[in-house]
């Protein structure tokens, strides 16, 4: 009895899910990517080119990875995860990474937490996709940014005011020279707090900064 009331639940078909894997095969395999890039940083795009938006207004990050669209199965498993409806699937959500791309970093970090949570829980999906990645690659995660004052949640605030919003929220009080980082969230939307982590980590004179986000909410 209690073992079906507890039986993991595909976040995509309310199927059962019993694997590694936070969604069913089916639901994961339906997962998309995305097929235009731009050359220079790799921000997915609705057409390839060579430069996009994102490098020409000074991005901050070298190079970006978004892994899947944020729509279907992937979406509502991380609907629930920010609800606390399945903090089991915060664990399990690195199994979704293609990290077989990403390089050798010297530190693997995460978006400080309330900047990310859109709603209270207690599952961090940055940080646990931090530390699947950081083990996948044989790399090291460790905390290097920190909350430098108290914001407003990001999704209440128009475009604009994003950014104001983010700007000197974070702080790095360590010397990053020659260190290259991989910087790691799991929703990226318009981008103000993933670029603004990556200046303040420019700043702390890190030699590369690149970043790894799970799902895209922008195209
Ligand atoms: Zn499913
Ligand atoms: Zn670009």
């Amino acid at each position: 009895m209690l073992r079906e009331i507890f039986a993991p639940v595909c976040a995509g078909c309310g199927g059962a899910c019993e694997g590694r894997l936070p969604v069913c095969s089916d639901c994961q395999k339906g997962l998309s990517g995305y097929g235009h890039f731009c050359e220079n940083c790799g921000f997915p795009l609705k057409v390839h080119a060579k430069v996009c938006g994102q490098c020409l207004s000074g991005a901050g990050w070298d190079r970006i990875y978004i892994d899947y669209k944020y729509t279907g199965a992937l979406r509502n498993l991380l609907v629930q995860i920010k609800f606390g409806y399945r903090i089991a699937g915060a664990g399990k959500l690195g199994e979704l990474v293609r990290a077989d791309f990403l390089q050798k970093y010297d530190i693997i970090t995460d978006v400080p937490s309330h900047f990310t949570r859109r709603f209270r829980r207690l599952a961090h999906p940055a940080h646990s996709l931090a530390e699947f990645i950081a083990a996948k690659t044989s790399g090291r995660y460790e905390k290097v940014l920190v909350r430098n004052r108290k914001t407003e949640y990001q999704y209440k605030l128009r475009r604009r005011m994003r950014a104001l919003n983010v700007k000197g929220a974070f702080l790095c009080d360590r010397d990053l020279s020659g260190l290259k980082i991989l910087l790691v969230d799991d929703i990226i939307t318009t981008g103000a707090t993933v670029k603004e982590c990556c200046r303040v980590l420019k700043k702390a004179n890190a030699e590369r900064v690149d970043v790894y986000v799970l799902s895209g909410g922008h195209v």
